[in-house]
Formats: structure tokens, sequence, C-alpha cells
């Protein structure tokens, strides 16, 4: 049994074969500089090639390495931390636009997959569950936001017809959705790198970045070579660590696992999941699943409440998979791996500029698969001259967290809290 978050994936175990790339190991320039190769800093590096700009983009370790190579893969609606918290910050009609941003974040994937040939497994539909009967309203005033948002695809069922299309009887309903969905994330991320290449983007793998200058012009620093850039991109998100200091306490990186079976068969996945939609309670230490394109179980949740890392992930992880599934309890575990989730203050993904020409995203709070490729592509239309989008998402405000001894006993406490609030809603 894999023993180490780093261990190897069902993603990487499935990757398509994709060219490796060269390590920087001398000064160069180029019009912009991206950091991060996940979805945000490759989608900005997609869109600013194909405009004609002279991309560099340095990954510290491979494409995809990050939460973009290694996530549950589930394409979301709207954002985390929900419409309210939004609209509090910046009234209905403000907070009505960035929905319309996080709608056409789900469509630039399609669009990519289609105009990039991607293979990557993409499936539709999403059933939202709740763990109490009570909280049956709630789905209704779902429906209703959505509705008046526009986004009309979703349907409230009951826990009887949940029943029908998911193989356990511990939910109470469902809202369920057709405009969102799933995929093989780290296929998606590797097609994006080979259509920014194709673009005329050059991408560093092995060359982490050790510090920035973010004056005029700026520039990142490897330990063998500098890129010195008109812009600069930065989408290390959680991987980022200290790397830049003003970044470091506006996330927290959380751990997320998840674990996949062996493949099971078209039968008895179709019994788990009957048309295979991507699952999710409603919680907010969130399970999350779906069966794969090969059959398996692949299952995600339970965040770590603490930095040390369970011995045997796969043994952590399978008694809550079966805590839905209890009929599973004979199939093997095939791989378990985990990866580093960037949380804000407040859930809503966090944005803006270190200096008039440094930009930076980050904290989708564990709904990035969808917002950190669109937040990359606003980053592009910054350069490119077209920054109302990207602003209007930047007055968000956010409270940093503590750095310093507190920072760790703070997110401990704050995992409690959240988990106690789980069980007692
Ligand atoms: C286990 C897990 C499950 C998740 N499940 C879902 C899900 O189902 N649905 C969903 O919507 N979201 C999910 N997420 C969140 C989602 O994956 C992220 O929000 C999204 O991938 C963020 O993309 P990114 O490009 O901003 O960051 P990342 O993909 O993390 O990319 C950042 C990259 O920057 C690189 N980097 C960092 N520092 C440096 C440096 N100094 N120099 C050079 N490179 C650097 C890193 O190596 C990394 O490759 C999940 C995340 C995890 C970890």
């Amino acid at each position: 049994m894999p023993k180490s978050i780093d261990a190897l994936s069902y993603y990487t175990a499935t990757a398509h074969p994709s060219p490796a790339h060269p390590t920087l190991n001398s000064d160069v320039t180029a019009d912009v500089c991206v950091i991060g190769a996940g979805y945000t800093g490759l989608s900005a590096a997609l869109e600013l090639a194909k405009a004609g700009y002279k991309v560099a983009v340095l990954e510290a370790k491979t494409v995809g390495y990050g939460a973009s190579g290694r996530n549950g893969g589930q394409i979301c609606t709207g954002f985390s931390a929900g419409q309210a918290k939004i609209a509090a910050q910046l009234g209905k009609e403000d907070a009505a636009k960035c929905f319309a941003i996080a709608e056409e974040a789900k469509q630039l994937i399609i669009d990519r997959i289609n105009e990039h040939k991607i293979d990557c497994d993409l499936a539709w539909g999403y059933l939202h569950c709740i763990p109490k009967a009570h909280q049956l309203g709630e789905l209704h005033a779902w429906k209703e936001e959505w509705d008046a948002l526009g986004y009309r695809d979703s349907e409230v069922l009951t826990k009887a017809e949940l029943e029908e299309k998911v193989g356990t009887r511990i939910y109470h309903g469902a809202l369920r959705e057709g405009g969102a969905g799933h995929f093989h994330p780290l296929n998606y991320c590797l097609g994006l790198a080979r259509a920014a290449t194709a673009a005329g983007a050059v991408i560093y793998e092995n060359s982490p970045v050790i510090e920035i200058d973010t004056g005029n012009p700026p520039s990142a620093r490897t330990a063998e070579g500098k890129v010195t850039a008109k812009f600069m991109v930065i989408g290390g998100n959680a991987y980022l660590g200290r790397t830049v200091p003003k970044l470091y306490g506006r996330v927290m990186p959380v751990t997320s696992y998840i674990i996949a079976t062996e493949p099971l068969g078209e039968n008895r996945a179709r019994a788990l999941i009957r048309d295979g939609e991507a699952v999710a309670n409603t919680n907010f230490i969130v399970d999350y699943y779906r069966i794969t394109g090969d059959t398996r179980l692949l299952f995600g949740g339970r965040a770590a409440y603490s930095t040390l890392e369970p011995p045997n992930l796969g043994a952590y992880m399978k008694p809550r998979m079966l805590g839905v599934f209890p009929d599973l309890k004979d199939v093997r575990i095939d791989y378990a791996w985990g990866g580093y989730i960037a949380i804000t203050s407040n859930r809503i993904p966090d944005c803006g500029r270190l200096s008039p020409t440094v930009y930076y995203a980050h904290g989708y709070s564990g709904q990035g698969v969808a917002l950190a490729g669109m937040y990359g592509k606003l980053m592009a239309e910054c350069i490119r001259g077209q920054a109302e989008r990207f602003d209007l998402l930047a007055r968000v405000k956010h409270l940093p967290f503590p750095g310093g001894a507190m920072r760790t006993p703070l997110l401990v406490a704050a995992m409690l809290f959240y988990r106690l609030r789980d069980a007692l809603s």
C-alpha cells in the first residue's frame, strides 16, 4: 500500500505520455513569466502564447505536480463559499457577474478539450447529497438561487429518487445538476501543457523559483537561471510556500486524500453510481467520489486536521468509503495519495497584483478545477489590456491567516470546529 501523499496516484499511473521539458539553466527574457504549471499558470500561458506573447513557464517539479494533477477531478458550479458571501462583499449584481465568470469556467474546459483534442474522460452530471433530512430545504433554496442566476439545469431529488441513482442509503436527498461533472485531471492538465507549448510557450520543469523581484521589469530566479519579463503571473497556489512572502499568509494549505479501488467492472460500478455522475456530500469536510473511465471508484475526502501524515493512507481512507458503500469491503485499494488544497479565510479565491505588472490568483478553496483555469485566463486578459473582470474578483477582501507558530494550531482548531459542525448540523 502506498504510504506517502506523494505516492503513485491513479492519475500518474494512467497519464498519457507527454514530453519532458527542459530545466532553466541560463538567463532568459520573455514577455510573460508564469510561475507554476497547474491549471492557473498553464491557462494563462496558453491564452498569452496564442495571442503572440513570448511566455516562459517555471515549474518547480513537473507539469501537473500540484493540485491540478492529483485532485478529485470534479468540475463544480460557482464558488466554494457560495453566492451569499460574495454578494455580502460586492453586492448582488456584481456577485451575479462573478457567478457568470464561474459558469464560463466550466465552458472553458469544454472548449479547450474540443479545440485541443484533450482526451480526459470528461463526463457530466453532479449529485450534491445531504447527510441530514432537515437539509432538504437548503437544497430547494440552492436550486432557487441557481435558477435566479440563470443556471437552470438542476433538480431536487428525494431520498427515494436518489437511492435509484446511488447505491447507498445514508443520504436524505440530493440536488442534481447537469452542468457540472468530472474528468481525469492530470490528463487535462497535460493537454493544456501540450496546447500551450504548441502555441509557443516554453515550459521549464524542475526549475523551482527561489526568489521573485516585483520591480520593473519583474524577474524570477531559480538555482541555475533567471527569467526577466514584462509581466509575471503567479500560479503556485498551495505549493508556493514561502517563495513569495506577501502571498504566504493569504492561503492555508489543507491536505485532502483520495483512494482508487481496483476496476469494479461495468455492473458493479453502475450499482454504485448508476449514471456515472460525480457525487459529493454537502458537509464542510466533504466526501467526494465518482467512477473513473476504467470503472474504479475514486473516493476522496477526509481533510487532515494536523500536518502529520497518516502512516497508511489506504487503510485510513477505506473506512470512510465503506461508510458510504459497505458492500465494498472485499474490494482492493490500488492507489492512495493526497495533495494540498489552498483555502482562503472566507473560501472565496484571492487574486490581485503585487505590482502593476505582477499578477497572482490562488485559494480556490477546494473548487479550483474549473475556476483556476478561468482565473488564469483573466490574468491573461489583464496583460492583454482588459482588466475589468479580474478587477471585479480582486475587489473581494480576505483576512490573512497568521504566520509563525500559530499557523498550524489554528488550522487544526478550525478543522476540528468544522468537523464538529458537520456532525451536529
Ligand atoms: C486532493 C485534492 C482534491 C481536489 N479535488 C478537487 C475537485 O474535485 N474539484 C475542484 O474543483 N477542486 C479540487 N481540488 C482543488 C484544485 O485541484 C485546485 O484548486 C487547482 O488544481 C489549483 O490549480 P493551480 O494551478 O492554481 O495550482 P496547482 O495545480 O497546485 O499548481 C501550482 C504549481 O506551481 C508549482 N510551484 C509552486 N511553487 C513554485 C515555485 N516556487 N517555483 C516554480 N513552481 C512552483 C507547483 O509545483 C505546482 O505544480 C482538489 C485539490 C486537491 C489537492
